[in-house]
């Protein structure tokens, strides 16, 4: 798995797919076998929900073709693909999928649990653009799932993320054409400055156009590990705020990120509107990301500056050394959800990722994680699964579950597909 902080479960064998065929095959010996089966496409689940204890764990990580329909605007891709990879191969075409912002996460659990992409504000939730799928139920039939065939599993296939009970092989897309300008807005702020930018963006946040990603991270500066802090008076919790555009033109995105201007004063580095592309963006996310132990933990909110402010002024005077950080990303959504699985999302994303690389910072930072989202579960309207936390979670609507539920019981009566690990 991705994450090094491996769980302390022992699946009994593993099976590694190399074709639809694999598991098919794979689901059969398991159903005569009575093994449950969990499922890994990409590895990138950081609660390594596809490591279960006992049964099959079926890995489709070979799983990794694609074909692009330049004229339909359409495209398939098995589960196995990197969104990293798929993009590149659709730019080359001039088109485009909301694919994730890390490098290597697998198409498989990320279009199952929503999918937030670039340019995801504009062209929606990821899996809102997944028109069906291919998958292989729990009697190792191999079907098709579509608006109009077998749709409750589109429907539950589209937002139920590490809790699907089919194993998706293939994933039928809707694409969107290229947009002509790609570009960055990047800011840094010093701890000083928390309280100015969360009450600007309490204030702006909901009114960002569609087509920009603004979010903040913040993180202790690498530059300043501990022992150095108190050697020096520059502030070792820096800010990062980003605003990425998606536009027709580059006067189309400049005017996009026009509400910038009103941004806090203060910065130590402020940079203009530059084009970036696909793989800077994606090498300059992935700064912090590195492989390292992580515990990770969110919360979906809609409560204001004044509610959360004395939570994050904690959570940045409390930050352990780096890769540790927490997100803050402006969802704000702006259209209806479709009608699917995916239905809890809000204003505010608020991410805790608890990363380390040296097992004494173990225990610290995953109190840090966990401990500051459990002080603001009062301002707490669900998680995301996408940073799946591994803990009983509210992922989607009561309603959304008690389908879900049935749906289960109906396609996977002997509860050969695990339930979301947070449930177990
Ligand atoms: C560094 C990093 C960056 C990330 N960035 C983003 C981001 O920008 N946007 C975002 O939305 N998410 C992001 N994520 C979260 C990521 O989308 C989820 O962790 C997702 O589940 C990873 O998919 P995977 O296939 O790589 O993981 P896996 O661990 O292989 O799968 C996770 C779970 O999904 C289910 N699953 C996977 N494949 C299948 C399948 N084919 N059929 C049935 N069930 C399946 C299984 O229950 C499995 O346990 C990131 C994660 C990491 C670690």
């Amino acid at each position: 798995m991705w994450n090094a902080n491996v769980p302390d479960r022992f699946p009994e064998r593993i099976v590694q797919a190399n074709s639809i065929d694999d598991v098919v095959s794979a689901m059969r010996a398991a159903k005569a076998a009575g093994h449950q089966v969990a499922v890994r496409s990409g590895g990138h689940s950081w609660s390594g929900n596809h490591v279960r204890e006992g049964g099959v764990l079926l890995d489709l990580s070979r799983l990794t073709s694609f074909t692009i329909d330049r004229e339909a605007m359409t495209a398939t891709a098995e589960p196995g693909l990197g969104g990293s990879d798929l993009i590149v191969a659709l730019m080359k075409q001039d088109l485009f999928f909301p694919v994730g912002h890390c490098r290597g996460v697998g198409l498989g659990g990320y279009l199952l649990q929503g999918g937030f992409g670039f340019n995801g504000r504009a062209l929606g939730i990821a899996c809102s653009n997944v028109t069906a799928i291919d998958y292989v139920d729990a009697d190792g039939e191999l079907r098709h799932a579509s608006e109009t065939e077998n749709s409750d599993m589109l429907w539950a296939a589209r937002g139920s993320g590490p809790g699907f009970f089919g194993v998706v092989v293939r994933f039928h897309l809707r694409l969107s054409r290229k947009p002509h300008f790609i570009g960055n807005v990047a800011t840094q702020y010093p701890r000083e400055r928390l309280e100015d930018l969360v009450r600007w963006i309490d204030r702006v946040g909901p009114d960002v156009p569609p087509q920009v990603e603004l979010q903040f991270v913040i993180s202790r500066n690498p530059s300043f590990p501990p022992p150095l802090r108190k050697a020096t008076r520059a502030s070792p919790v820096r800010i990062e705020l980003a605003a990425t555009v998606m536009a027709e033109s580059r006067s189309a995105a400049k005017a996009a990120v026009s509400f910038l201007s009103s941004r806090p004063k203060g910065a130590r580095i402020r940079s203009p509107l530059v084009p970036t592309p696909m793989g800077a963006m994606l090498s300059a996310v992935m700064q912090h990301y590195p492989t390292a132990k992580w515990e990770t933990d969110n919360l979906w909110t809609h409560a204001s500056a004044d509610e959360l402010l004395p939570h994050l002024l904690r959570v940045a005077d409390t930050l352990p050394p780096p890769p540790a950080h927490m997100l803050w990303l402006n969802w704000a959504p702006q259209a209806d959800l479709a009608d699917m699985a995916f239905t809890v999302q809000d204003r505010t994303f608020l991410s805790f990722y608890g990363g380390w690389l040296d097992d004494a910072d173990a225990e610290a930072t995953t109190a840090w994680s966990r401990g500051n989202v459990a002080a603001m579960q009062s301002l707490s309207t669900g998680v995301q699964f996408a940073d799946d936390p591994g803990r009983p979670s509210r992922g989607v609507s009561e309603s959304a579950q008690a389908r879900l539920d049935a749906l289960r019981a109906q396609h996977d009566p002997d509860g050969r597909f695990h339930r979301w690990i947070g449930d177990s």
